[in-house]
């Protein structure tokens, strides 16, 4: 295989559409443990659900899994039960793990399966072209939603951390080392790797300008084990800044070590 990752599929996103910087991020993230001898390709397997996110799997030349609606965590676990050897990551939007699949996503998280997701994070349903979902902020106005949102967002973070994911972390898809960098360290944790990442749709809700303003890296002493001081940090509100990093990461027996005892 090509060490680039590339396919020769056309990649049909909008033009601009912030979801190529993530491909690019994983292009390097898997590209650069390949060849360092930590990952070996035929064992890497990529899971995508449905949205926007979902065409990533046409476009990164290794074994992929395209699952039903908001059911490629369940894909995701039962390919790593039967075949413990395999890495495992998925691709889902917003949409797909926060609405359509949160059972399974709070489910996988509380079981410690030792797998890896990474969740586009636009805070609407972009493929149906525009419609509010569990992350929109109040007072989002879409195609469903045309006087604004009632409902305050879901924080993903802090269910991810209280329902007993491992690896809990958030980066920005237009910085591609930064992303690079936590997908690496994602797929060398042993457990549930959950990673958020803020991707603005640009064409039915550009947030770009608001995210460049707000986000910053967090440094030491995250991540930490410590879940109470994760929780704090996920759900800090100081000046409208949103924290970008590990927050949290913790080792704990895998469940399918457990299955497999
Ligand atoms: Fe990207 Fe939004 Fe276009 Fe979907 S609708 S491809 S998320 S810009």
């Amino acid at each position: 295989m090509e060490k680039n990752l590339q396919t020769t599929t056309k990649i049909t996103w909008c033009p601009g559409c912030t979801n190529s910087q993530i491909l690019v991020a994983f292009r390097q993230a898997v590209g650069e443990l390949i060849e360092g001898g930590k990952l070996k390709q035929e064992n890497l397997v990529a899971f995508a659900g449905i949205g926007c996110h979902g065409k990533i799997s046409d476009y990164i030349n290794v074994n992929t899994f395209t699952s039903l609606h908001g059911r490629l965590i369940s894909a995701m676990t039962g390919a790593k039960c039967a075949n413990p050897k395999l890495t495992i990551v998925g691709f889902s939007g917003d949409g797909d793990s926060y609405d359509e699949g949160l059972e399974h996503l709070v489910h996988a998280a509380k079981r410690n399966s030792d797998v890896n997701l990474f969740v586009h994070d636009n805070r609407l349903f972009a493929l149906t072209t525009g419609q509010f979902d569990a992350v929109s902020p109040k007072g989002f106005k879409g195609k469903s939603t045309p006087f604004g949102s009632i409902e305050e967002p879901l924080n993903p973070l802090l269910l991810m951390i209280s329902a007993g994911a491992t690896f809990v972390a958030r980066t920005y898809a237009g910085d591609i080392e930064g992303t690079k960098k936590i997908m690496q360290a994602a797929i060398a944790h042993k457990g549930f790797s959950y990673v958020d990442i803020i991707q603005p749709c640009i064409t039915f809700f550009d947030s770009r300008d608001y995210f460049k303003d707000a986000i910053y890296w967090i440094k030491d002493p995250f991540p930490t084990d410590d879940q109470r001081r994760a929780i704090e940090k996920v759900t800090e509100k100081i000046g409208g800044k949103i924290p970008l990093g590990i927050f949290y990461n913790v080792q704990k027996p895998t469940f399918e070590e457990e299955l497999w005892k």
